[in-house]
């Protein structure tokens, strides 16, 4: 079953201007279902004119407005939960349960956005000159470019679309080439929304689609989460136009697991971390650094826990604990990482080939065992179901190999030590700590990556404000 889909711009589905299309597969067969447009410069420019043009109207509205809106898009979101899990499992491979999960995160996360619509507050302060008042008004940036990656390429949509509209920005999308059918059966939702034409706008496409947003003159905010070296290309082309970035990059998130941990509780959470996704999340454990004492019980533990998974087409078997690589491309990624690792000196404890589950995109559940920092596999991102676990003879020397990274997205640490657990959290420089659990950041906290994992970040009070700027106004009274 294919379907076909137009891109959404000031209100309609119109007919494309280009004829091009890009395929859509199903990563666990690696069969057709679907084509999205891949739309040229003029189609990039009609979604921005439309965006631009009803930006102020939108702005002017009563914030409280703009918020009604979001809640009835988040209504129509949980009114389709079942049919829209399913088709992000078709289209991205991840099983059903994690499907639904992002469904429902999905509809919490933009009534949340909408919650912020009477908590939206400026500052007055005090003025050097007599019969002054100087206001600090918060305002909308205006057009914002949302450029998404595939990983939860539904839940992306909203962790750009709700902050942006409830500040009084309009938006154009542009979902990843991989996995573009769920944010056009999103756009199919927003339609019977009644939202006023141009303030959300589709347009399907590839790096070249991405491209011509990113260095379009009308767009004020490009808000982008993706790899690091996209995220290179894009301030690139913004930087033509002065555009404000705000970048959600990748990461090699450190797991330090000290001999005071409970064992089972970290073995589990770095297990879950690893699987989730089937490892291509942003924010799980990429490297494990094992305090010596309790490193041969900790990779047991995790060894048999990766050897009980169960993989293979999540909508052939609900019952499998893991889905396919997202692409092709992706499962060589991940099957050349291993090799070179094993070239590099790491041993296999599990795992290490592609699997055979009929066609798909599908590889075993791996761990690797005495890895150094020297090696590939510890210092790029892999995004597979790989876990590779290095010794580490006390806390500091963890800290030193999970700090010396490009990355510094998000890091962990297992110990029952208070003490050692404060001095992890004061010495690791990342912009998130997890504490003897691992993966999924709060709403209202606040995501955001050090170093070449981003600039600026999203969630809560924080993300909601990089939607907007200061504009300071002079008051002169008699
Ligand atoms: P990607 O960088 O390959 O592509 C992301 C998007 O950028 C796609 O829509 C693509 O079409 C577009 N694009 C590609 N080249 C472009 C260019 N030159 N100009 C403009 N747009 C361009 O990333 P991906 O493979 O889709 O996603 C996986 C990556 O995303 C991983 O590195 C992961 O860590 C990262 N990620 C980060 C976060 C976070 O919150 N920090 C969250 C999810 C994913």
């Amino acid at each position: 079953m294919t379907k076909d889909y137009h891109n959404f711009i000031n209100g309609t589905f119109g007919k494309q201007a280009s004829t091009a299309l890009l395929e859509v597969l199903n990563p666990a067969t690696n069969e057709t279902i679907g084509h999205v447009p891949n739309s040229s410069r003029a189609e990039v420019d009609a979604a921005v004119a439309a965006a631009k043009e009803a930006q102020t109207g939108w702005e002017r509205l009563p914030p409280i407005h703009r918020a009604g809106y979001l809640r009835k898009i988040s209504k129509k979101v949980r009114d389709n939960k079942e049919r829209l899990a399913e088709l992000i499992t078709r289209e991205q491979g991840k099983v059903l349960g994690l499907a639904q999960v992002e469904v429902d995160f999905t509809a919490d996360y933009i009534d949340y956005m909408a919650e912020w619509a009477r908590r939206i507050e400026g500052e007055v302060i005090t003025s050097d000159r007599p019969n002054e008042t100087i206001l600090l008004l918060r305002k909308a940036v205006g057009v914002i470019a949302g450029i998404l990656p595939w990983n939860f390429p539904f839940f992306l949509i909203a962790r750009k679309l709700a902050p942006a509209l409830v500040a009084g920005n309009t938006i154009v999308i542009k979902p990843s080439e991989e996995t573009p059918l769920n944010a056009f059966a999103f756009a199919e939702l927003v339609a019977e929304c009644d939202l006023p034409p141009g303030v959300f706008n589709l347009v399907g496409g590839s790096r070249e689609t991405g491209a011509a947003l990113a260095g379009h003159r009308d767009v004020n905010l490009v808000s982008f989460t993706g790899s690091v070296g996209t995220g290179v290309h894009i301030m690139r082309a913004a930087a033509e136009n002065l555009t404000r970035v705000n970048l959600e990059l990748g990461g090699k998130a450190p797991a330090i697991v000290l001999a005071s941990a409970d064992l089972n509780l970290a073995a589990n959470a770095v297990y879950q971390s690893r699987i989730l996704n089937s490892g291509q999340v942003c924010n799980c454990a990429e490297r494990v650094y094992v305090e010596r004492p309790v490193l041969q019980a900790f990779t047991d533990k995790v060894v048999a826990l990766m050897k009980s998974t169960t993989y293979g087409d999540p909508l052939k078997d609900r019952s499998v604990s893991m889905g396919p690589l997202v692409s092709a491309a992706q499962l060589a990624k991940v099957a050349s990482a291993v090799e070179l690792a094993r070239t590099q000196g790491a041993q296999l404890a599990l795992g290490g080939k592609i699997a055979d589950r009929g066609g798909g995109n599908h590889y075993e559940p791996t761990v690797l065992v005495d890895c150094n920092h020297d090696m590939e596999i510890m210092r790029t991102e892999t995004f597979g179901p790989v876990l590779p676990i290095q010794a580490i003879d006390s806390l500091d020397e963890g800290i030193r190999y999970a700090n010396d990274s490009e990355y510094g997205l998000t890091s962990s640490i297992f110990s029952n030590d208070l003490n050692a657990v404060m001095h992890a959290c004061r010495e690791l420089k990342f912009g998130e700590t997890y504490v003897n659990r691992e993966h999924f950041e709060a709403m209202q906290g606040f995501h955001a990556g050090r170093r070449k994992s981003g600039i600026g970040g999203a969630d809560g009070k924080h993300g909601l404000y990089e939607y907007m700027e200061t504009q300071v106004v002079y008051l002169q009274t008699k």
